[in-house]
């Protein structure tokens, strides 16, 4: 059985856009957004290695030593799990999200998602923890947020990659960890960008002064 304290009780219960917190009949505690198509995150202890975090989905099980972390890692997978998915199987912030600002202001095209997390409990990952005015809470790279929450670690290496090449996207089964090298590789197809495009320049100036040089002659 898990023991939610009162203050986290009436911080988070039932007036959080991400969901709300409730206990089971079984002692688990889950969120549940009442969305259709999201899953809900269940938060439970399992004895030996503290909280597990596991999404109903099944995957992405996770296990933290304090209750207070599995509980806002639960809440920040729900919200992360609330981003809409468009075609490809991205999760990611469109007008409806920049108007709830829940997560920030919409990405532009290229740019990464911003999801607001709590610096105390990303602290433990050497992350800023904000401020005592602001509530502790601390902007951070959506894709790096939701690769943490989802497998409870840093990246290996440092670098949380896309594989679907799409930078807002902050779906866990689309991210991969990375080193920074081989992340830049894959961004720019051809280390040889910059060459390909020198050639296409020479290839371009030659045809032109061969068409000069036909005129002149
Ligand atoms: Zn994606």
């Amino acid at each position: 059985m898990i023991e939610i304290r009162e203050g986290y009780r009436a911080a988070w219960v039932g007036r959080h856009p991400a969901g709300d917190l409730r206990c089971r009949p079984d002692g688990a505690v889950e969120y549940d957004t009442g969305r259709p198509g999201v899953t809900c995150e269940v938060v439970y202890a399992d004895g030996v290695n503290g909280y597990v975090v596991e999404g109903g989905d099944g995957r992405f099980r996770t296990t933290w030593t304090e209750l207070d972390c599995a509980l806002s890692m639960a809440h920040l997978r729900q919200k992360i799990r609330c981003y809409p998915v468009v075609r490809s199987g991205c999760w990611q912030p469109d007008n409806s999200m920049s108007v709830r600002r829940a997560s920030g202001p919409r990405p532009r095209r290229g740019r990464y998602s911003t999801v607001a997390v709590n610096g105390m409990w990303f602290a433990q990952f050497g992350y800023s923890t904000g401020s005592p005015e602001n509530g502790y809470r601390r902007q951070m790279e959506g894709h790096r947020a939701s690769f943490i929450a989802f497998n409870g670690r840093l990246p290996v290496g440092g670098t949380v990659d896309h594989h679907c090449k799409n930078p807002p996207c902050v779906n866990p089964g689309h991210l991969g960890e990375a080193t920074s090298a081989e992340n830049v590789a894959r961004e720019l197809p051809g280390a040889g960008y910059g060459v390909v495009r020198k050639a296409g320049l020479d290839d371009a100036l030659a045809a032109l002064a061969a068409r000069f040089n036909n005129n002149r002659s």
